[in-house]
């Protein structure tokens, strides 16, 4: 997708702040951090929502929850605890239509989000 700003970081013609990235999956600082450690976990492939999550996806998302699993292990929270958590479409308040697992942590979390 030519538009996508998660794309162009994919592709580097913008930049990112990347901690992990295998063939499949790339993980990046979010440029306005809601908690001492916020990253982003994008399949390089695009899909614009979870709903549009494909059954041949599977494995793809599952990579995206082993690296959520072994970032937060380099970022010292996976002890402490952390959120992983993706916002699908206008209520959830996603704002970038390229799925992304928000890793926050650093911080107490309260529940229910808002
Ligand atoms: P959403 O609201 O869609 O769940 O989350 C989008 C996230 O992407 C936000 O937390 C926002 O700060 C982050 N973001 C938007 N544009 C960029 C960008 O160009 N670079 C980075 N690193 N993060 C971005
Ligand atoms: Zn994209």
């Amino acid at each position: 997708m030519t538009d996508c700003i998660f794309c162009k970081i994919v592709s580097g013609d913008i930049p990112g702040d990347i901690v992990y990235q295998d063939e499949d999956v790339l993980a990046f600082r979010d440029l306005n951090p809601q908690a001492p450690t916020h990253i982003l976990i994008i399949p390089k492939k695009h899909i614009s929502t979870i709903n549009d999550i494909q059954p041949e996806d599977a494995e793809l998302i599952g990579k995206m929850y082993l690296a959520a699993s072994q970032i937060a292990k380099q970022e010292g929270i996976a002890e402490p605890g952390y959120r992983a958590v993706m916002n699908c479409n206008r209520e959830a308040g996603q704002t970038v239509f390229h799925i992304h697992l928000h890793l926050l942590g650093g911080r107490p979390m309260s529940w229910p989000p808002g």
